[in-house]
C-alpha cells in the first residue's frame, strides 16, 4: 500500500484546463476495469515527460493507465466538443470514451495532456460503450510512434493496457485503454460546441486559453482572434503538407479530429498509400471519398473555415469587416500549404537551392507516380538508387525523361545522403499493421515489437527491416478497409 501511494504521487500535474475552463467539461472518473495488465509502455516518451519509467512499467502502472487507481493531482474530466462529421454538423460529441487526467510539464519545457482513451462511459457517450478494443489501441500506438519518428507533429501513446474485459464490435475482442499524450486536446470542434450555442462569452475564454497554450505571441497582436486563426492555419498547412509527402491518409478529418495544436490525432481509419493515387480511400464509412488522399488540403481549409466562423464575433464587431479579415486568412491557407509542400518536395528531391521551375519538376514526378501506380514511399526512397527505381515503372521511358530533368537540376555532391534523410524507407504499411494486430489478438506481441522498432528508425537501412520496407503482396489492398470508432 505504501508503494502504491508513492507511485500515484509520481505525476506532477498542473491542470490548467480543469482550473481555467470550468463549464467546458464534465468531471468524470474513468470506470474501473476487471483486470488491468500492461501491454506496452513507451519508455522514451515517459522520459520526455520526466516520469519514472521503471516505476510505471509495472502492474501498479497498469492500474493507473486502466483507470483503476487515480494518481494524486489528477482531475479527470470529459471535454465537451461538437463537430462536422463527413460534412454534417453534430452539436454534441465530446469525450465519449476518454478522460483527461491532467497536464504535465515535459523535460523539454512543453505542456502535455495525459488522457485515457477507452476509459468507460461519460455524459458524452451517446449510444457507445465507452471502450476501445486492443487492435485499434495498438494501431494508434504504432502509427503515432511512426509519425513522431518521421518528424510529423502527433499525439503519442504513453501506454497500452488491456482491461480483462470483452468489447463487442463485429466480434468479441479484448478491451484495452490507451494512455494518450497530446500538446492539448483542443479541437476545432471545441470552439464549435460553444459557438453553435451562441455562447460568445464561452468562446472568448476558450480563445484566450488556446492562445496561452499554442499561440502566446497572438496575445500581443492587435487582433488576437485573427492571429490565432492564422496560427492554427499555418500549423495545419504544415501538417497536411507532411501527410501528403508521406502518403498518409487520415481517413476521418472531421472537425472534432482537427486539432488546434497542429498535431495529428485519432488514428482510426488511417492508412498509408502504396500505389500513389489521389483518390485513395481506406475508411469503410467514407463512401463518397470525402477524405481521400488528394482531398486532404481542401478539407483542411474547409475545417479551418468552420473554426473561423466560431471566431467571427471576436475578430471584429463589424460583421463585414470580420468576414473580410477571416476570409483573407483562409485564402492564405492555400498559398501557405503550397509553400510548405514545395519546401518539402525540394528536400525530398535533394535540392538545396530554390528555382522557379522546381514546383513543376516536383508535380511532374508525383503525376508520374500516379499515372503508373508506383509505390509512393519506395519511389521517393529509390531516387537514391535508380537501378532499383526503374523496374517499378511500367513505362520507363516517361521516367527517364523526368530523371534527365532532375539530374540536370540537382547537385550530385552529397545527394544520396540528402535523399535518404528526407525520404523514409519504413512506414507502417497497412498489411504489417494488420499482421501485428492479428498476432496480438493471438497473444503474440513480437510482431508488434518488431514493427515498432522498425518504424522508429524510418530513414535507416537496417537489413533486419528489409521485409517491412516492401509493399503489400498483390491483392492485399484491394478492398482494404480500416474502421472508425472501434
Ligand atoms: P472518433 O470518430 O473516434 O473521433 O469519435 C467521434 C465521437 O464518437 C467522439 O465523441 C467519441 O468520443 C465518440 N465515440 C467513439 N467511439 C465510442 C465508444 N465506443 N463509446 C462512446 N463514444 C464513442
Ligand atoms: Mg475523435
Amino acid at each position: 500500500m505504501h508503494l502504491h501511494r508513492a507511485l500515484t504521487a509520481i505525476f506532477d500535474f498542473d491542470n490548467t484546463f480543469a482550473r481555467d475552463l470550468d463549464g467546458f467539461y464534465a468531471p468524470q472518473a474513468p470506470e474501473p476495469v476487471r483486470e488491468p495488465a500492461m501491454v506496452r509502455f513507451n519508455r522514451p516518451l515517459a522520459t520526455l515527460l520526466g516520469l519514472d519509467a521503471d516505476a510505471l512499467d509495472s502492474p501498479a502502472g497498469a492500474a493507473i493507465f486502466a483507470g483503476n487507481s487515480m494518481p494524486e493531482g489528477a482531475t479527470p474530466l470529459a471535454q465537451a466538443y461538437a463537430g462536422h462529421q463527413f460534412g454534417g454538423f453534430n452539436p454534441q460529441l465530446g469525450d465519449g470514451r476518454a478522460v483527461l487526467l491532467g497536464e504535465l510539464l515535459g523535460t523539454d519545457g512543453r505542456r502535455y495532456d495525459l488522457a485515457l482513451k477507452g476509459s468507460g462511459r461519460t455524459p458524452f457517450s451517446r449510444g457507445g460503450d465507452g471502450r476501445a478494443a486492443l487492435g485499434p489501441v495498438l494501431r494508434e500506438y504504432l502509427v503515432g510512434e511512426a509519425m513522431h519518428a518521421l518528424g510529423v507533429p502527433t499525439t503519442r501513446a504513453l501506454a497500452a493496457v488491456t482491461t480483462g474485459e470483452t468489447v463487442y464490435r463485429d466480434r468479441p475482442l479484448p478491451g484495452a485503454v490507451l494512455a494518450r499524450v497530446a500538446s492539448s486536446h483542443l479541437r476545432v470542434g471545441t470552439f464549435q460546441f460553444f459557438a453553435a450555442r451562441g455562447l460568445t462569452h464561452f468562446v472568448e475564454p476558450l480563445l484566450h486559453y488556446a492562445i496561452g497554450r499554442h499561440d502566446p505571441a497572438a496575445s500581443d497582436d492587435p487582433n488576437p482572434a485573427l492571429a490565432f486563426l492564422r496560427g492554427v492555419a499555418e500549423r495545419q498547412a504544415s501538417l497536411v503538407a507532411r501527410w501528403m509527402h508521406l502518403g498518409f491518409v487520415h481517413g476521418v478529418m472531421n472537425t472534432d479530429n482537427t486539432t488546434i495544436s497542429g498535431e495529428t490525432i485519432d488514428y482510426g481509419p488511417c492508412a498509408f498509400l502504396e500505389a500513389h493515387d489521389p483518390r485513395a480511400v481506406f475508411s469503410s464509412i467514407d463512401t463518397m471519398g470525402r477524405y481521400a488522399y488528394g482531398q486532404q488540403p481542401t478539407i483542411m481549409q474547409w475545417n479551418l473555415t468552420r473554426l473561423a466562423e466560431t471566431l467571427l464575433p471576436l475578430v471584429d464587431p463589424d460583421e463585414a469587416r470580420s468576414l473580410a479579415l477571416a476570409s483573407e486568412v483562409l485564402r492564405s491557407f492555400v498559398a501557405r500549404f503550397d509553400h510548405e509542400w514545395l519546401a518539402g518536395a525540394r528536400r525530398k528531391l535533394g535540392l538545396v537551392d530554390e528555382r522557379e521551375d522546381d514546383d513543376a519538376l516536383a508535380r511532374d514526378w508525383v503525376a508520374l507516380l500516379a499515372d503508373q501506380h508506383v509505390d509512393h514511399t519506395l519511389a521517393w526512397r529509390r531516387l537514391a538508387d535508380v537501378d532499383a527505381l526503374r523496374p517499378m515503372f511500367t513505362d520507363p521511358g516517361a521516367l527517364d525523361g523526368w530523371l534527365a530533368r532532375w539530374r540536370e537540376r540537382v547537385d550530385g555532391r552529397g545527394l544520396d545522403d540528402r535523399l535518404r534523410a528526407a525520404n523514409p524507407r519504413i512506414i507502417p504499411r497497412n498489411h504489417r499493421v494488420e499482421e501485428a494486430i492479428d498476432a496480438a489478438y493471438a497473444g503474440d506481441l513480437s510482431v508488434f515489437d518488431r514493427l515498432l522498432d522498425a518504424v522508429r528508425d524510418p530513414f535507416g537501412d537496417d537489413p533486419r527491416h528489409d521485409d517491412l520496407a516492401e509493399p503489400a503482396p498483390p491483392g492485399f489492398l484491394d478492398g482494404y478497409q480500416t474502421f472508425c470508432g472501434t
